[in-house]
């Protein structure tokens, strides 16, 4: 027997795998995602390196091949865990094992990266400006220099200040010693709200008592599963997740909490620092690569308890992992887009499964994922149906847009919404209105009676392809461009587009004393600039925010009693199976952002189908309705979750090449399926076809059983291996994806 061994893994180096011999004395013993000695170099000098596979045949000489000296007895190292992670992920995602060993080590870069430093003002703009006139009265003009910046960008590059603005390193220490301004490195977030670490614990209600109770009761029995929290948003799941962690944490385990990256805002943050102080951690993606594993090193050494951050924290080398918290569970940012293709639900299932952990799931909309696996009782369904305080969830008036069109008013905004507008900034409340962009892949609708082309094989709207063609995406079909709307005659068909930045002009003009903030791709792409819209708006130095979904996350504003969604078609229609759900999501969360103050909150829906079951139930905010309709849907057309799509992407610059690759991979795929256990479809056009001159196709493969995909993969993958021909090719794998391609 050989085995496959990677060595020295904490440097880029790892595209490399040697093999060794296994003595007969470690036969039986050795296994995949252990920590071995082995001799290596000129030397024979001994060093680590860990098994990535065994095999029964010698890809090298015979009489040159070295032996595994021993396997490493001071217990198994936490490398050794994510090595056998990694595996785990090659053989359910595909790509090869390096991709996932990248994917899941941290891994030390070259060049030492230097640490980047940052000076943060923690005054209030108010106790600021009575500083600043203070420095200027005494006439200490490089103070003065320093906080007259800082009020104008809280956040400054320490390079800048030295250089652009000549302040001494004293002068920055100065301030700090007064509490004026922190010097931040290494980490994004310090802590700079001293002695503000919560004292005492809250008290709980029945529900998030009851939730922790199941939790903690099966936890101390060493009984540990996956928790599924359906909470409604504001039901507490934050602080639950907090007393968890705690409990796991006095027994001497560390948890790695998962939050999409675009929910990570200084609230957030802060609410895990006030409980746990500098034992915390902070990835994103705004740390450096020399950060990150400085972090992953601090995690390894157990010089911090908790982890937080977006999906590759789940790699954080804890090693003793208790607890995995996946909070917002349903958003599509789990989901990797790079290979290997991971979902960073499933992972965090099999690593806690590795390692002896729990999983936390928590959404106010569950991803059907999550709750089908809760019903089949493979999650433990944990419910918080309230809010913590009580409020009242927001009374909802769902408005019809083409009945606004018949009785004459134009506008984007409904007579109902700009009621509610006036009503609300007389009473000095604030406003959100959300235009729902995500999905928009130029799905064709009739503006005057709403219809929407479909596919009429596959239940998904059609899209316009240049060359005047409409096409679906999952199975090829495509029809001629039309000019008239089939369902009413009507000409005004096409795609439907609508910016934030005109609905921004059509409120300033109706309301032209209302402070307008808006928040979309272009005001954000400014470092920080999400963060400072965000805080502007929760200091009410605004009335009404207008933005697309990136508004609906993360932030609590109390004072905020009316939501606006403009136009909740915009992702219904994307030509996607998952569109409904990602329809329902979007839309409970803007309906929850209403409301979470003392005050009632209310919520306009505006649209063009308000008798889709998606618009329905989420303006009932009845997510049970939702989900008995969907899964319906998926199981009547065999989708995810109730059953598994694998979509193999197949790319090349040579166009002819490729639809032989797809012909030939196909056949393969139908002489190697048994019998009617998979159902194959395609090859199809992506969304896009081609991307800098590199066509692309897809072929879908459809079976009840995951495992059956993945036995398709290997098939193929072996095939596409032993086959020169596909050598000009890229091809690819993403189980149960999240965009159709
Ligand atoms: P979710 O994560 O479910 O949206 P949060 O944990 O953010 O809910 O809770 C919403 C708000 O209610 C937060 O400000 C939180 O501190 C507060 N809260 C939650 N539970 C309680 C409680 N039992 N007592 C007092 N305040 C609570
Ligand atoms: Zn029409
Ligand atoms: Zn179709």
């Amino acid at each position: 027997m050989y085995a496959d061994i990677i060595v020295d893994i904490t440097h880029e180096k790892l595209d490399k795998i040697f093999q060794y011999k296994i003595p007969s004395h470690l036969e039986g013993e050795l296994l995949v995602g252990m920590e071995v000695l082995v001799p290596f170099g000129k030397g024979n000098r001994q060093i680590k390196g860990y098994v990535v596979g065994m095999s029964d045949y010698c890809g090298y000489d015979e009489t040159k091949i070295k032996p595994v000296q021993d396997i490493s007895r001071n217990s198994i190292a936490i490398e050794g865990k994510l090595v056998a992670l990694a595996a785990w992920m090659k053989e359910q995602y595909g790509g090869t094992l390096i991709q996932s060993l990248k994917t899941v080590l941290p891994i030390k870069q070259k060049e030492n990266a230097k640490l980047k430093k940052r000076v943060r003002l923690i005054l209030s703009k108010e106790e600021g400006k009575k500083k600043l006139e203070f420095y200027l009265d005494k006439n200490q003009r490089a103070r003065a220099r320093l906080l007259a910046a800082l009020l104008d960008e809280t956040v400054l590059e320490y390079e800048l200040v030295t250089k652009k603005l000549n302040i001494s390193l004293a002068t920055v220490r100065s301030l700090e010693e007064q509490n004026i301004l922190v010097l931040e490195t290494e980490q994004v977030y310090r802590n700079p709200v001293k002695g503000e670490k919560r004292i005492g614990s809250i008290n709980f209600t029945e529900e998030q008592k009851h939730v922790i109770d199941v939790f903690w009761k099966d936890y101390i029995q060493e009984k540990k599963g996956t928790y599924l929290i359906y909470g409604v948003t504001g039901s507490g799941k934050t602080e639950v997740y907090i007393e968890m962690i705690r409990r796991i944490i006095s027994m001497g385990k560390q948890a790695i909490v998962l939050i999409p990256e675009i929910a990570l805002t200084y609230q957030t943050v802060m609410r895990f620092y006030q409980n746990f102080g500098d034992r915390v951690s902070i990835m994103n993606s705004r740390l450096s690569a020399g950060e990150r594993y400085d972090q992953m090193m601090r995690a390894k050494e157990v010089k911090i308890d908790v982890m937080i951050g977006p999906r590759s924290a789940l790699f954080t080398p804890f090693p003793k992992l208790g607890l995995i918290v996946i909070d917002e569970e349903h958003e599509m940012s789990y989901k990797s887009e790079q290979i290997p293709r991971y979902h960073a639900r499933e992972t965090a299932e099999a690593r806690a499964s590795m390692e002896g952990a729990s999983v936390i799931l928590g959404s106010a909309t569950p991803s059907l994922e999550a709750m089908y696996r809760a019903r089949n009782g493979k999650y433990c369904l944990l419910e918080m149906r309230n809010r913590s305080q009580m409020q009242d969830m927001a009374k909802v008036y769902t408005i019809d847009l083409r009945e606004e069109l018949k009785e004459g008013n134009r506008s984007i905004l409904s007579r109902k919404l700009q009621e509610l507008m006036a009503d609300r900034l007389e009473k000095k409340e604030q406003i959100m209105l959300f235009l729902n962009r995500r999905g928009y892949a130029g799905f064709i609708s009739c503006r005057e009676c709403g219809h929407v082309v479909k596919c009429p094989h596959c239940d998904v709207s059609l899209s316009y392809h240049r060359g005047g063609k409409m096409v679906c995406h999952y199975c090829g079909y495509e029809e001629p461009k039309m000019n008239l709307c089939p369902k009413c005659g009507s000409r005004h068909v096409g795609e439907f587009r609508a910016g934030t930045q005109q609905i921004e002009e059509i409120v300033k003009n109706l309301f032209p004393l209302a402070r307008v903030l808006r928040m979309d791709m272009d005001t954000t792409r400014k470092k920080d600039g999400h963060e400072k819209i965000l805080s502007a708006f929760a200091n009410e130095e605004a009335d009404i925010l207008v933005g697309t979904q990136m508004i609906v996350k993360g932030h609590d504003f109390p004072n905020v009693t009316l939501v606006g969604v403009l136009a909740a078609d915009m992702s219904l229609y994307s030509d996607d199976y998952r569109a409904g759900e990602r329809t329902f999501q979007l839309l409970t969360q803007a309906v929850g952002r209403a409301g979470r103050g003392r005050k009632q909150g209310e919520a306009v829906i505006q649209t063009y189908s308000p008798e889709h079951y998606g618009i329905l139930t989420a303006a009932a905010q009845d997510y049970d309705a939702f989900y008995e309709e969907e899964i319906q849907y998926r199981g009547l057309m065999g989708y995810p979750p109730v059953e598994n799509l694998l979509a193999v992407l197949i790319s090349s610059e040579d166009e002819s090449h490729l639809e032989k690759g797809c012909r030939y991979l196909k056949e393969y795929a139908i002489r190697v399926r048994k019998s009617d256990s998979m159902e194959i479809i395609g090859p199809a056009v992506p969304g896009v076809g081609k991307i800098n001159d590199v066509f692309r196709k897809v072929i879908y493969l459809k079976a009840e059983r995951y495992d059956t995909l993945i036995k398709m993969k290997n098939y193929l993958e072996q095939y596409i291996e032993v086959n020169t021909g596909f050598r000009k090719m890229r091809i690819q794998f993403d189980f149960n994806p999240m965009n159709i391609f």
